[in-house]
């Protein structure tokens, strides 16, 4: 089975979140699991480790991107569809710095390079808070206008690692071959963990390798926390948002 290691931002801007890393950092990374395990695409071989990025930012056209194509690592992008071409509209934006993600000339630059693009849903909402209609529309719509754009779309990365049983086979329904997040139970589940600007090429090997096990443990509760907080996040600034406009409607 295939495991994956997930990135978000790679920049050398000071960032108020965990979730990036600084370009000579991701460097670092990319030179040690190069050296350490099989890098694959999902499909190509029974294992090894697929190297993720989540959300589509600029950054990894800016900073990633040139590092994969010097030593050669191919990796799939995650794009919300939405976003492409726009500024962030959800994360944390303090100091009024908002990010923004990749727009189609990026995506297909990249792509001719042999990045494989994937699907992380239309709006980036958690999958288990929606109805059956509102998983199939964000399943099948983020599939279909990328497919308009880049060709075959086989990958689907689950929102906030949030994922069940209906969600799988929602995704099977609708054509995905290949699901990140989840325990590594299936081609639809395929464990990831996120890398942060906390690790090193070490920290990085103990979660691929899950050993030593309670170091690896600890990690694994690290990343809960804070995809519990990202979500908290959103959903303050919905609630901002929603004030803002109940406001200007009156
Ligand atoms: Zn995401």
């Amino acid at each position: 089975m295939v495991k994956a290691i997930q990135f978000h931002r790679v920049t050398p801007k000071f960032q108020y979140c965990g979730t990036w890393n600084y370009p000579l950092q991701f460097e670092g990374f990319i030179r040690s699991v190069k050296c350490d395990f099989k890098v694959v695409l999902p499909g190509e071989e029974r294992d090894g480790l697929v190297i993720t990025f989540d959300d589509g930012d600029m950054s990894v056209y800016r900073h990633a991107f040139p590092v994969l194509k010097k030593h050669g690592v191919r990796a799939i992008v995650f794009l919300i569809v939405e976003y492409i071409g726009k500024s962030d509209l959800w994360d944390i934006t303090l100091l009024g710095k908002r990010s923004v993600h990749l727009g189609w000339d990026e995506i297909y630059e990249m792509r001719d390079w042999g990045i494989e693009f994937g699907s992380h849903t239309m709006s980036h909402r958690n999958l288990t808070t929606l109805s059956d209609d509102e998983i199939g529309y964000e399943l099948s719509e983020s599939k279909r206008i990328l497919e308009s754009k880049i060709g075959k779309v086989r990958c689907i990365s689950y929102p906030f690692n949030r994922v069940n049983a209906k969600i799988v086979e929602l995704a099977r329904r609708n054509g995905y071959e290949y699901g990140f997040g989840g325990a590594g139970q299936s081609d639809l589940l395929i464990k990831k963990e996120a890398v942060y600007i906390t690790d090193t090429p070490w920290s990085l090997r103990v979660k691929i390798r899950e050993q030593p096990f309670a170091v690896y443990r600890y990690d694994r509760i690290k990343q809960q926390v804070i995809n519990y907080f990202t979500i908290a996040t959103m959903l303050t600034k919905k609630r901002t948002k929603n004030r803002v406009q109940d406001a200007e409607a009156h």
